[in-house]
């Protein structure tokens, strides 16, 4: 069987493309291994109408909503190999199935890489957070830092968060890079400033009390952001050719078309700027819509050339 289009990601991005390409009454499958970038997160905030909602509740109630399209096939397993033949894309996932598709939507997301940080991963997605976005209002007016190496992310971060609470450090964990202006600016604004190098989080079960140094001192803290680096989820190889912007994130049109003809891509996966689950599903969206276009248009002119 040959597929209209294989999505591969079930994340937002990938379960709405998936969603707008059953009810455009396409052979969609969508493949997904559930390693999304929020597994970390007990709750998910700023979707309407799932606000403070579990990640993992969104994605049953969405694989319940696709089960009602019978043109759509759900595989739970990881894709290892995409590989392009002539008009057709081959997907070859971990267990060696191969499928066929004429179209492929990558969403399959982008990972935070932390700093080297001793337990940093222990409060990351429960009390120390990327977004303030998304956690900022669970946070809202408590003592919190700010840990960002880089000059430009760490004032940038610092800015934004001073929005949720008047008692904001920002934690540069040993840079010294901040320019006078922008000490200048953090002093006017009330946020302090520690230069000294982390050298652990105290707390119990993820929820952060103090900030360790080097030199011996702590500070309280009940939470904070971490200004961190991010990197492709994605390991699998592929033929297929894309360009990545200044973020990492796979380059796309408004269309969600990638540099490879027929490839998509939607959802933190093409990142170049603040990402969350309503702005990857839209995107999603905006895929299926532009993979179903491109389907449309290839019938009539095939009909056109018969004619
Ligand atoms: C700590 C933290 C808190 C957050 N809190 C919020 C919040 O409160 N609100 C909010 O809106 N956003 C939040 N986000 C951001 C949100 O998680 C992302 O923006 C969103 O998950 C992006 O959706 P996506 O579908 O692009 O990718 P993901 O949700 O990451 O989904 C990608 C999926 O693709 C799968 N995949 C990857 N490679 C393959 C492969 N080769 N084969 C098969 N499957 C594959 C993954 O396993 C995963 O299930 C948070 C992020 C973090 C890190």
């Amino acid at each position: 069987m040959i597929f209209d289009c294989a999505v591969i990601g079930g994340g937002p991005a990938g379960l709405n493309a998936t969603l707008v390409l059953g009810r455009s009454r396409r052979k969609t499958i969508l493949f997904d291994d559930n390693k999304p970038r929020n597994a970390v997160t007990a709750e998910s905030h700023g979707f309407i109408t799932r606000d403070g909602i579990d990640p993992q509740e969104f994605k049953r109630i969405a694989q319940e909503e696709l089960s009602r399209y019978l043109d759509v096939r759900i595989e739970k397993q990881r894709v290892r190999h995409i590989n392009q033949e002539n008009n057709l894309f081959q997907v070859e996932t971990e267990s060696g199935d191969v499928y066929s598709a004429k179209k492929i939507i990558l969403s399959t997301g982008f990972k935070e890489v932390l700093p080297d940080i001793p337990r940093v991963k222990e409060f990351y997605g429960k009390s120390l957070f990327s977004c303030p976005f998304c956690d900022g209002w669970e946070l809202r007016d408590r003592p919190l830092a700010v840990i960002a190496a880089d000059d430009t992310k760490a004032i940038h971060m610092a800015k934004m968060v001073s929005n949720w609470t008047n008692d904001l450090i920002l934690c540069t964990n040993g840079s010294k890079d901040l320019s006078p202006d922008d000490q200048e600016i953090l002093k006017n604004n009330g946020i302090r400033l520690n230069e000294k190098k982390i050298t652990g989080f105290i707390g119990k079960e993820g929820m952060l009390e103090r900030i360790q140094f080097e030199d011996g001192t702590s500070v309280g803290r009940v939470g904070g952001f971490i200004a961190a680096e991010w990197k492709q989820a994605a390991s699998f190889e592929s033929s297929l050719e894309y360009t990545l912007n200044e973020l990492g994130g796979i380059e796309t049109d408004s269309w969600q078309r990638t540099k490879t003809a027929g490839v998509f891509a939607c959802g933190d996966t093409r990142i170049a700027g603040p990402s969350q689950l309503i702005m990857a599903a839209a995107e999603g969206s905006m895929a299926a819509m532009a993979v179903n276009a491109e389907l449309i248009e290839e019938k009539f002119n095939q009909e056109k050339q018969q004619a």
